[in-house]
């Protein structure tokens, strides 16, 4: 059975001391509770994740970063390898979240450099991909996931696939407000489910975590969730609450 799954993406927000407080917070909460019907994923900038990762050990909530480095180690002033976000104690790193496309000029072949690193260092990958609002508008965006899954990730071996997760997350929809209606993600997430069928078979397709993120909120998570194909959230602007974050996660 295919794991559920919230993650939350602190992205450029909270100093040192505001995250490490907030992170113990999440941890308190959900260490009272009985087992989250998800599993919970925070996944913080790089300069909280040592601490978080400490905070959250024995925890129910794992650690994750946003983005690592294309290379393995070496003279690459300023990045971030995925052996030293291993190291902290992280489980997760999110790759191709549509701000690094775009601000950063990641593209796909980037984003698979950045997917082996992560995988061979051991972390389990968070894919994102979705298409901006043009694309939508103009009946492009099946054709711009399927190029962004099979370029970026699809190189990928099937028991490579296990260690990763897929978040299709419509640019237009992250940090606006707008957010796609439950069908409209239901049909991308099936629709990603089958190119998954196609590429790797049944059973991995079956298991594949498939997350929504994109203005995803305490009044609209369980609607979403609902849908068959759908299997948690990437959340940005309201995994910064306690009160909104813990509701999503009991959406699930
Ligand atoms: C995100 O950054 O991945 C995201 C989904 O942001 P928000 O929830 O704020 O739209």
């Amino acid at each position: 059975m295919r794991k559920k799954i919230v993650a939350g993406n602190w992205k450029m927000n909270m100093n040192l001391a505001e995250g490490l407080k907030f992170a113990e917070s999440v941890s308190r909460y959900f260490n009272n509770k009985p087992a989250a019907k998800a599993e919970v994923i925070l996944c913080t900038p790089f300069i909280h994740l040592g601490g978080v990762s400490a905070i959250l050990e024995n925890s129910k909530v794992a650690s994750g970063a946003q983005n690592c480095a294309s290379e393995e180690s070496g003279a690459y002033t300023g990045e971030v390898s995925a052996g030293m976000i291993k190291s902290t104690g992280a489980k997760y790193v999110i790759i191709g979240h549509s701000e690094r496309r775009s601000y950063y000029h990641e593209d796909d072949a980037i984003l698979n450099r950045k997917t082996s690193m992560a995988l061979k260092s051991g972390l389990k990958v968070i894919f994102c991909c979705g298409e901006v609002k043009e694309e939508r508008e103009t009946g492009k965006h099946f054709e711009v996931v399927k190029r962004q899954l099979e370029n970026g990730l699809f190189l990928h071996s099937g028991n490579e696939m296990a260690e990763v997760v897929i978040a299709y997350e419509p640019v237009w929809a992250i940090g606006t407000g707008l957010t796609a209606t439950p069908d409209q993600a239901q049909e991308m997430h099936k629709f990603i489910r089958q190119l998954v069928n196609e590429k790797y078979g049944k059973e991995i397709a079956e298991d594949m975590t498939i997350l929504y993120g994109g203005s995803c909120k305490p009044s609209n998570a369980a609607e979403i969730f609902s849908k068959p194909d759908v299997d948690g959230g990437l959340i940005g602007g309201a995994s910064l609450k306690l009160d909104d974050f813990t509701a999503i996660v009991e959406a699930v």
